[in-house]
């Protein structure tokens, strides 16, 4: 059975204080919750990752950070190796997101070698990629994703797979207020699964978990998450809230 998770990406927000607050809260609600098979992840900013690991030891929710230079060390001024983040205690790391791709021109090629890095370093990967709107209007959502996929993941081994969350994100719902429809949402996940199983049979397909991620609220969580090939969600703004973020935790 795949694992549910929850993962906040906070994005470049919570200074210190913000960060110490929203742990707490989220630390505190979780306390009773039933998470026999749902994780509860939150990924804050770099220079806040380490507080946040030390403040969540002996509770369940796992830190990982929002991305990672691709080298293990060396002159890179202001960037971060895979060796740092497990030296810290980070264990996960998200790669890919769309708005790396639009705003640092990550292409799937670095993708490529970041994913390698990450994982050379035993680290996990929540590894995001989806369409844009003008490739939705064109219907060519299913292209574009099938190759993001193919162009970072699949010089991988099916072993590999072991340590690799997918994350399904439209550009267009993220952010916006527009989410997918769950059952486009399930439409999507099904496909990603099946470009999975081709390549790699159906154990593997099976066992990787699937998050979808673009303006999951409370209001919508249950459904989309109530779809058989979504195992979660990817949230931005609604994890900002400690009390939206656990209503999302509380809808699987
Ligand atoms: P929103 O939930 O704010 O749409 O952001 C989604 C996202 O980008 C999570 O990585």
């Amino acid at each position: 059975m795949r694992k549910h998770i929850v993962a906040g990406n906070w994005k470049m927000n919570n200074d210190l204080k913000a960060t110490k607050k929203l742990v707490k809260q989220i630390r505190k609600s979780i306390k009773k919750a039933d998470l026999s098979n749902t994780r509860v992840i939150v990924a804050p900013t770099f220079v806040n990752l380490a507080t946040a690991v030390k403040r969540t030891k002996k509770s369940k929710i796992e830190v990982v950070a929002q991305n990672m230079h691709q080298a293990s060390n060396g002159a890179f001024t202001g960037e971060i190796s895979a060796k740092m983040l497990k030296s810290i205690g980070v264990k996960t790391v998200i790669l890919g997101h769309s708005e790396r791709r639009a705003y640092f021109g990550e292409t799937d090629a670095l993708l490529a070698e970041k994913v390698n890095a990450a994982l050379e370093n035993k680290l996990e990967v929540i590894f995001c990629f989806g369409e844009e709107l003008s490739d939705r209007k064109e219907n060519n959502q299913e292209g574009v994703v099938k190759s993001q996929i193919k162009n970072a993941l699949f010089h991988l081994d099916a072993d590999a797979f072991k340590n690799i969350v997918l994350a399904y994100e439209p550009v267009w719902a993220i952010g916006t207020g527009e989410t997918a429809s769950p059952e486009q949402a399930q439409d999507m996940h099904a496909f990603i699964r099946k470009t999975l199983s081709d390549k790699y049979g159906e154990e593997v397909a099976n066992t990787v978990s699937i998050l979808y991620g673009g303006s999951v609220k409370p209001g919508n969580a249950k459904e989309i998450f109530s779809k058989p090939d979504v195992d979660g969600g990817l949230i931005g703004g609604a994890a900002l809230k400690a009390e939206d973020f656990f209503a999302i935790v509380n809808a699987f």
